[in-house]
């Protein structure tokens, strides 16, 4: 099986600082993988490199085997913003945005057809936010304009999913609905990359984990990869890691507090 996504030998940094070097990555079809890493340790920019939004200073991002040309945005990848960086004044609804990412399908753009408005309709049923379909996007909770975005992301059928820390902004139930959605479309076939900075509710709950500090310190199945000595060569520190049968919770030495699962996850997610 070839890779959906590689990054060959990537470095990236602004102006004259690096952020990272010497990144090799690949995603094959149907993988759900965690980025994970601390706050600045370029996480978003890793991201943008393999949307092409970000210009590497070296080395190479392919698509299914294919150079991705600087600034090109790739057809069949979908991408949901950190919504944090996003500036929410522009006065569009929900249902907008969602059609935003559609414009490459709508034979008559900008006037979306009746059927792109029941394919945006029925991904804002999907992803849980259709109530709020006519309200302005900059009303809504991070939660929401982070599902509002998934379903924009969604909306143009795409084969790969970045998200940029698609749980940052929501509690713990909500969040275990995002990853349960996430897991979910997952079996459906869709390859998806998430990032996080948090180690217990999300991380260890993936598959597969790629520990993420300028640059990947280890990749694979969290119960082999989150050890001490990677968590602390990731996020600095020392960190204590208890494995509970197939559970794995994480505190920092100084901290004790244990994070319990308040939904069933499905089996790719446990
Ligand atoms: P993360 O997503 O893991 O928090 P980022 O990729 O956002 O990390 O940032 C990595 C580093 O690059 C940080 O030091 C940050 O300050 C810097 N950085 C990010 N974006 C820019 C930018 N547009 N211009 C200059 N420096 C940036
Ligand atoms: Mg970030």
């Amino acid at each position: 099986m070839f890779p959906l996504l590689e990054a060959k030998n990537l470095a990236c940094g602004y102006q004259q600082s690096p952020v990272f070097s010497h990144v090799n990555l690949s995603l094959y079809p149907g993988q759900l993988a965690g980025l994970v890493g601390p706050s600045g340790s370029g996480k978003t920019t890793l991201i943008k490199a393999l949307l092409g939004l970000v210009k590497p200073w070296a080395g190479e991002v392919c698509i299914q085997q294919q150079r991705l040309q600087a600034g090109q945005t790739p057809f069949k990848m979908g991408y949901v913003p950190q919504v944090e960086t996003v500036d929410w004044n522009f006065p569009v609804t929900a249902e907008e945005v969602v059609m935003m990412g559609r414009y490459r399908k709508q034979r008559f753009f900008p006037f979306p057809s009746k059927r792109d408005r029941t394919i945006a309709r029925e991904l804002l049923r999907r992803v849980g936010v259709e109530h709020v379909a006519k309200r302005s996007i900059g009303e809504l909770s991070g939660g929401q304009q982070q599902r509002v975005f998934l379903a924009r992301a969604l909306v143009g059928e795409p084969d790969i999913v970045l998200l940029d820390e698609p749980t940052s902004s929501s509690d713990l139930h909500i969040q275990h609905e995002l990853l349960h959605l996430l897991a979910e479309l997952n079996a459906q076939g869709l390859t998806i990359l998430l990032s996080t900075h948090d180690l217990n509710s999300v991380a260890t709950h993936l598959p597969w984990v790629i520990c993420f500090n300028h640059g990947i310190v280890a990749q694979g199945d969290p119960m082999d990869v989150f050890t001490p000595s990677t968590l602390a060569e990731t996020f600095g520190g020392s960190m204590v890691v208890n494995h509970d049968g197939d559970r794995i919770m994480i505190a920092g030495s100084m901290t004790s507090v244990r994070h319990q699962m308040k939904t069933n996850l499905p089996a790719v997610l446990r």
